[in-house]
């Protein structure tokens, strides 16, 4: 039908523009008396038509406008008269580097018709795409005097096309170019930088801790987070790179040339500073990280998407990294990748074979010294690789979608164990089954436990499920909701890790848990750094506040056992104690009597009154020693601060002498750590030098009792050390007591 119409539209043109060229050259009027009413004819109906209409005259130099129609005028907003004798070109303005103007040229060279699309301006200014199809019309001799053309205004077309072209191209949410889009730019990255030498990279982002948001706050808050991410992202790149969304919370940058390898990690650097600020969302401040992994190429790859693999391998090892950073591609990881995989198929084989084993670790009461509990540890003894750490294993479960299955085997053979020790009458106590973050966040938890306790019949009650902070992050609510329910049957909660995590002493209040144990970073430093015995101290008061247990993970030294005892923490658990061990060498353990270690004079009523010496020379603890036991004290030595730490967390001492100047710390910084950590003892620096000012300060923060000087006299130093003594009796009646 068109095309018809167009044809016709067409034949009457050539008739009408014979006509009007007949009389623009100029012939006997008079001759053409009858022509030129018909000329008016032809002259109105083009004017009348709808689609604009040009002529110009071919055999003229720059092939002038001849004729231009009311609707030309229309479209364009220019009138007739200011187009006579004018190029079309104008109508192009500056914008004259078009594919249509090419194609025009070339069929004009040709004497041709053709059909172009072109973009044009009209008089104010405002661009309208106009398709234009001219067609040649020849004279008598044969010759193109003149070219016709029909100016259609496809505006409206062109909009739609270019926003559904747009759509096709761009993430809607955030209006960056998705993958499509992304995956023409990077294949054109790569060929400009191998033809101009240069290289490329692709930054892969993909956000931490997006979807516990997303899930707990709702997606309109996850939108409008992903919008500000998106933002914060581009104001970090240069216009000619491209920030691009894959959807998800995963963003590609593209950087095109940067020069060096180092701009590439220069816009890691910024993009993780720029997401890390606070996030205003409605009324919240929401918090956010990202890991980044970066893949360079210099454009020789055959076949670009290969770029973005590497560079999402890179931000998985970034993950593995504790997140919030950024690793660059190597082709190693290629290598872990093939591993991680093989890993993956082997775990799915061994749990089908049954060929993975718990470790059993006992828990100890400080006050009885019996096991009260026993943590199942999962071990796996790979064919090739060896013991494969467990938090690697649960890792590669959770990748390969295994972690269903692998808990359901764990929770099954502890429980299973549990009710073989209980039934043959070797222990009545429960055991602890570490569950992760993911199979907590599935629907089946309490079902699988559920199954596990009914399949073994081991009572509810002596199944302890260990979790850490994590499972609060994002949706608290939910996770607590879940807690209860594990509660109601009866097994009871041990929050794991704890002072790892972010959550503070004050959640503790809120969570449906029985016990914290606490993370074995703090115990290792319990016995020197008064922050975390503070801490440690501080957990443990407000957890028997609210009548939780607290279980001390990671005890390895007799002194860490006896200060931790000292502070009135529950349980132990630890090499010190017993180091994790096959079921076998448990039962064994348990058969066995066991002593442990008690605090030098804890069962023996009067205790005497006791005094450490600390002092770098041998011969200096000999020489005081040998004066002060006249007065029957307990004299314990130590060599260095850490020794003398370690001998307070396992013996009441009331009274310290430490010489000043020690290669590791001087008297004074040990006895402010002491003060910290043992108040009520009397501290006292026999030095042989004097620093004034160091020991004025250490006397007036109380931390020093008495300074003393070297060489000292026995009488005045027997004398010191009694009134010292005496004071410390004073503290202790005051109320005092470690
Ligand atoms: P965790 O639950 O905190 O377990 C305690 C870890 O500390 C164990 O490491 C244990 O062997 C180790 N440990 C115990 N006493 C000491 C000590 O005195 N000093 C030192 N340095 N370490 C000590 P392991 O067995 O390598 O397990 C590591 C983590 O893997 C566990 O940490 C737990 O989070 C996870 N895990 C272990 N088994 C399972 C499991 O069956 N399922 C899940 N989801 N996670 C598990
Ligand atoms: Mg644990
Ligand atoms: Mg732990």
């Amino acid at each position: 039908m068109i095309e018809e119409a167009k044809e016709k539209i067409s034949d009457y043109l050539r008739l009408a523009v014979a006509q009007i060229a007949r009389v623009l050259s100029g012939q006997s009027v008079s001759r053409q008396r009858g022509a030129e009413q018909q000329l008016h004819l032809f002259r109105h109906g083009l004017d009348s038509a709808r689609n604009g209409i040009v002529i110009c005259d071919a055999l003229e130099k720059d092939m002038p406008i001849v004729f231009a129609n009311s609707a030309f005028e229309r479209m364009t907003g220019y009138a007739p008269a200011e187009v006579l004798g004018r190029n079309c070109r104008f109508l192009q303005r500056d914008d004259g580097d078009q594919p249509g103007l090419a194609e025009l040229r070339d069929s004009l060279r040709r004497q041709d018709g053709v059909t172009v699309v072109l973009r044009n301006y009209r008089r104010d200014g405002s661009l309208i795409w106009n398709e234009l199809s001219i067609s040649p019309i020849r004279n008598e001799r044969g010759l193109v005097s003149h070219y016709v053309g029909v100016l259609n205004d496809v505006t409206e077309q062109k909009r739609c096309e270019t926003e559904l072209n747009h759509n096709f191209h761009h993430d809607r949410l955030t209006g960056l170019p998705n993958r499509s889009l992304l995956e023409e730019r990077l294949a054109a990255a790569c060929t400009a930088a191998r033809t101009r030498g240069g290289r490329l990279a692709v930054l892969f982002v993909d956000l931490d801790g997006f979807k516990p948001i997303n899930d707990s706050m709702g997606h309109k808050v996850g939108d409008e987070l992903l919008v500000e991410v998106a933002r914060r992202m581009t104001g970090q790149v240069r216009s000619g790179d491209t920030v691009a969304r894959m959807g998800g919370d995963e963003f590609i940058v593209l950087l095109a040339g940067p020069g060096r390898q180092e701009d590439a990690l220069c816009v890691a650097e910024r993009v993780l500073q720029a997401l890390a600020l606070p996030y205003e969302i409605g009324h919240n401040e929401l918090h956010l990280t990202a890991s980044i992994g970066i893949a360079t190429s210099d454009g020789c790859l055959d076949d670009p998407a290969k770029l973005l693999q590497q560079a999402d391998l890179a931000m998985y090892r970034a993950k593995q990294q504790g997140r919030n950073n950024f690793q660059c591609y190597t082709s190693n990881l290629d290598e872990e990748t093939r591993q991680r995989l093989e890993l993956r198929n082997d775990l799915r084989r061994a749990i089908e074979q049954d060929a993975l084993e718990l470790y059993y670790q006992p828990q100890i009461d400080g006050r009885s010294g019996r096991v009260v509990a026993i943590e199942a540890l999962l071990r796996w003894n790979h064919p090739e690789r060896g013991f494969i750490p467990p938090a690697e294993l649960v890792q590669a479960a959770e990748d390969a979608g295994q972690i269903g299955p692998l808990s359901a085997w764990v929770l099954h053979a502890a429980c299973a164990f549990n009710n073989r020790l209980l039934k043959e009458g070797q222990a009545n106590v429960a055991v602890a089954v570490n569950i992760s973050g993911a199979l907590f966040r599935m629907d089946n938890l309490l079902g699988m436990v559920r199954a596990a306790l009914e399949r073994s019949t081991l009572p509810a009650a002596l199944l302890e499920l260990e979790i850490t902070e994590s499972v609060f992050l994002g949706n608290a609510e939910g996770a607590i909701a879940t807690l209860q329910a594990l509660r109601e049957l009866g097994v009871k909660v041990v929050l794991d890790d704890f002072g790892t995590g972010l959550s503070s002493l004050n959640n503790l209040k809120r969570l449906p848990i029985n016990k914290v144990k606490v993370d074995r970073s703090f115990i290792k430093t319990i016995i020197s750094d008064r922050h975390d015995a503070a801490v440690m101290q501080g957990i443990i008061s407000l957890a028997h506040h609210l009548q939780l247990q607290v279980v001390a993970e990671g005890v390895e030294t007799e002194a860490q056992y006896h200060f931790l005892k000292k502070i009135q923490c529950d349980c132990f658990q630890g090499y010190f104690l017993a180091y994790p061990m096959p079921y076998e060498d448990l039962e064994l353990f348990l058969r066995k009597p066991r002593e442990l270690g008690s605090p030098v004079g804890e069962e023996s009523g009067g205790k005497p009154p006791t005094l450490l010496l600390l002092d770098d020379e041998e011969n200096i603890l000999r020489a005081l020693t040998r004066v002060l036991r006249r007065d029957r004290y307990e004299i314990l030595v130590a060599t260095n601060a850490h020794a003398a730490l370690e001998i307070l967390a396992m013996n009441e001492v009331q009274v310290i002498i430490s010489d000043q100047r020690m290669p590791e710390m001087s008297g004074t910084e040990f006895l402010s750590r002491v003060k910290d950590l043992y108040p009520d003892t009397v501290r006292i620096v026999l030095s042989g030098y004097t620093d004034l000012k160091t020991i004025t300060d250490a006397i007036n923060q109380g931390e020093v009792y008495k300074f003393l000087l070297k060489p000292w006299d026995d009488d005045n130093l027997r004398s010191v050390v009694a009134q010292a003594f005496r004071q410390a009796a004073q503290v202790q009646n005051a109320g005092g007591g470690a």
